[in-house]
């Protein structure tokens, strides 16, 4: 009886602990992917990241045929999709790597136990995360919620596993059940299509990422601590995108980069992607609700629309903030030192909620994540975990004197001309702040999470 592996977000044939299992089953094999846009609570993707969708599904779906195995595409409620599907093949077994989001999560627990009542064998595995966040607990058995200590528990723990190699063969089924088309989903953009700046940029998919890694490790990781502040630079891994898609596994990129001197910098960037789930894993409602929840009573004045489209657009008069969110809606990716400037611009110079800001990166970031959004965001506007202090206000032509001396970054995105703030960063960062002592004077509701 078939093995069915679900594809979700781990597009790649190397280290996949599901794809992996169905191998060593070694029964004739079964490759779905869902897009579950109907499942409650799931987050519908971005127009950035369904482009990526799109072309990781493509390559997947060539990964896959190289090995005789076809990739079926099937949309609707998760849940029932894949159950149907599971029927259909009369699948003995239904295998798939684990999420950690609530609503899919949800959605996963309630298939495992219809699929086993039905008779088949189900197994889930760990591959997104090095430590699945319930793993990582302090002393007294309570999650993280600093960063320091969460990665120094990490650390102390055994090593992460290896990464699984690729099967060597795979065996498809003769029936092949049908599929729906992928530009039939139209996950692209059309009219207008918007997307060529993306198209420039990336190459989706696993084998550019393992390229990508390799090349990074090679020339880049060397200089990285020096050198990844500095928005020009380029030295930066570029590899957000490949590992929310999971192109690639971060067993492989820490297995790779462990060795290699001076990467523990590198390392701990992957560790707040970690802490990032780890955070989300406890606090499902990250991208809708303050952390702190001391934070609700921060005033929000009424929005001025025309603030926020300058913001979007990358024509607030301030270089650095259009630079980067420029660079953004062309590129579906913004440097990391501009992305905190540019939030801190957002929330603290104009005054706008972070939820704002964070459906606008959710919907342009080509490596949107459910969990390193949401999280960043809080951080930058101080009501998250471990975040920024409020107080911290960014300020943008400082910014840009010390991590982009030179104006390279500035004038390939923004160019030279002289321009004028759409608002004063002295007075407005003082209003920021006579916000703040608001929150601060405020009674202290209980922590969420
Ligand atoms: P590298 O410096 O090479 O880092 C390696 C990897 O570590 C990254 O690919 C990423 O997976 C992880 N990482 C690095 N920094 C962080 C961080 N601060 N938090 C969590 N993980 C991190 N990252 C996303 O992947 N998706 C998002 O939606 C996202 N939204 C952000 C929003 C804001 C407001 C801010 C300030 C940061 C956000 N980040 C997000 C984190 C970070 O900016 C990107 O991960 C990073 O710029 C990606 O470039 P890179 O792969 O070259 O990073």
């Amino acid at each position: 009886s078939p093995s069915l592996v679900w594809f979700r977000d781990d597009l790649r044939l190397a280290d996949n602990p599901a794809l992996h299992a169905a191998a060593e089953r070694d029964e004739p094999l079964v490759a779905v992917f869902a897009l579950d846009e109907e499942s409650e609570g799931m987050r519908l993707l971005g127009g950035a990241a369904r482009w990526w969708l799109h072309h990781s599904l493509h390559s997947l779906r060539e990964g896959l045929r190289e090995r005789g195995v076809a990739l079926v595409l099937r949309r609707g409620p998760a849940g029932r999709v894949i159950e149907e599907l599971a029927h259909e093949v009369g699948a003995g077994a239904v295998y798939w790597n684990r999420r950690y989001g609530a609503p899919a999560r949800a959605v996963d627990a309630g298939l495992k136990s219809s699929l086993r009542a039905a008779g088949m064998e189900v197994s889930s595995f760990a591959a997104s995360l090095l430590r699945e966040p319930w793993t990582v607990t302090t002393g007294s058995g309570t999650h993280y919620s600093v960063f320091t200590p969460f990665w120094r528990a990490c650390l102390s723990l055994p090593a992460p596993r290896s990464p699984l190699t690729e099967p060597r063969t795979l065996a498809g089924t003769t029936a092949v059940p049908a599929s729906d088309a992928l530009d039939d989903w139209a996950l692209l953009p059309t009219a207008p299509d918007w997307a060529g700046g993306l198209r420039e940029t990336w190459e989706p998919g696993e084998p550019a990422a393992r390229r990508r890694l390799q090349e990074f490790l090679a020339e880049d990781l060397p200089s990285y601590d020096r050198a990844r502040d500095e928005p020009a630079a380029g030295a930066t891994s570029l590899l957000s995108p490949r590992l929310r898609w999971g192109e690639l596994s971060p067993f492989t990129v820490w297995h790779e980069a462990v060795g290699v001197d001076g990467a523990g910098g590198f390392l701990s960037e992957l560790g707040w992607r970690e802490f990032a789930w780890h955070t989300l894993f406890h606090s499902p409602d990250l991208a809708t609700k303050n952390l702190r929840p001391e934070f609700d009573a921060f005033p929000w004045p009424p929005l001025d629309p025309a603030h926020l489209d300058a913001w979007q657009h990358g024509e607030t008069g301030v270089p650095l903030v259009d630079a980067g969110m420029r660079e953004l809606w062309h590129t579906g990716y913004m440097h990391n030192r501009v992305r905190m400037v540019t939030a801190s611009f957002l929330i603290k110079n104009l005054l706008i909620d972070w939820r704002l800001g964070e459906e606008w990166f959710w919907d342009t970031l080509v490596d949107a994540d459910e969990a390193n959004n949401p999280f960043n965001w809080q951080w930058v506007a101080g009501s998250g975990a471990d975040a920024a202090p409020y107080f911290r206000v960014f300020n943008p032509e400082l910014q840009a004197k010390k991590f982009d001396p030179q104006n390279l970054y500035v004038s390939r995105w923004a160019g030279d001309a002289p321009t004028e703030p759409i608002v004063d960063l002295a007075a407005t960062r003082k209003a920021a702040l006579a916000a703040y002592d608001e929150v601060k004077r405020a009674p202290r509701p209980p922590a969420r999470g």
